[in-house]
């Protein structure tokens, strides 16, 4: 658990392929957003039944099987409204295909009902993410923007980059997205990202040799 008031963060690894679920834990209201529900929608429900938490939103950073196979589950039982940038709609909508070239087993995740866009608001609790565009992991791939706190997906994880090789990749798009819209946040802001530990804008600028040119 990390952040501080007035949010907390639960991290779960969820799915064959360790996708972090984050609950954002707003204390005061015990309102919760899930962010990338990716897998393993029961032990999900039952760490948020276990916080006493109520999901207030469901947010999506991008369409990939593995950080929505859990997002029917999670809004069957709970009716939380499902975020996720247009352009990985299209994408979402063959989770189940995508998932079975893996041999694994997505049910198909009910379409958002917010479409967001760069530069967008999604109030929550007493305050608001800011939705920043961050194509090139995928066209749609966007991140999620509160109090210090960046929930990126699979834009930059600690030293590394999302994979701009699959479908709908563009490597120079992220790395501008990357430079453009994250790297110009605090460097204390906390990167929580789609796979492996969180990290920092001032360490990922410091140390990320995508960005260095250190490798
Ligand atoms: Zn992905
Ligand atoms: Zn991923």
């Amino acid at each position: 658990m990390t952040g501080g008031d007035p949010f907390r963060v639960h991290a779960m690894e969820v799915g064959p392929l360790a996708v972090n679920c984050y609950l954002l834990e707003h204390v005061a209201s015990r309102k919760a957003a899930v962010i990338d529900p990716g897998d393993d929608g029961p032990s999900i429900l039952s760490r948020i039944g276990d916080l006493g938490l109520s999901v207030a939103k469901i947010l999506l950073t991008h369409g990939h099987f593995d950080h929505v196979g859990a997002v029917a589950l999670l809004r069957e039982k709970t009716g939380a409204d499902i975020y996720l940038h247009e352009a990985d709609v299209a994408r979402m909508k063959t989770a189940r295909r995508q998932g079975l070239m893996f041999g694994l087993w997505v049910p198909d995740p009910p379409p958002p009902d917010v479409h967001v866009a760069d530069g967008d608001s999604v109030p929550f609790a007493e305050g608001e993410f800011r939705v920043a565009h961050t194509p090139g992991h995928t066209p749609g791939c966007v991140s999620y923007i509160i109090n210090k706190m960046a929930f990126v997906g699979d834009l930059i994880f600690a030293g590394s980059i999302g994979r701009t090789d699959l479908p709908g990749g563009d490597y120079d798009a992220l790395i501008a997205a990357v430079k453009e819209k994250i790297f110009v946040l605090p460097d204390d802001t906390v990167l929580f990202p789609g796979h492996g530990p969180a990290t920092t804008v001032g360490e990922e600028k410091r140390s990320n040799p995508f960005f260095t040119g250190g490798w």
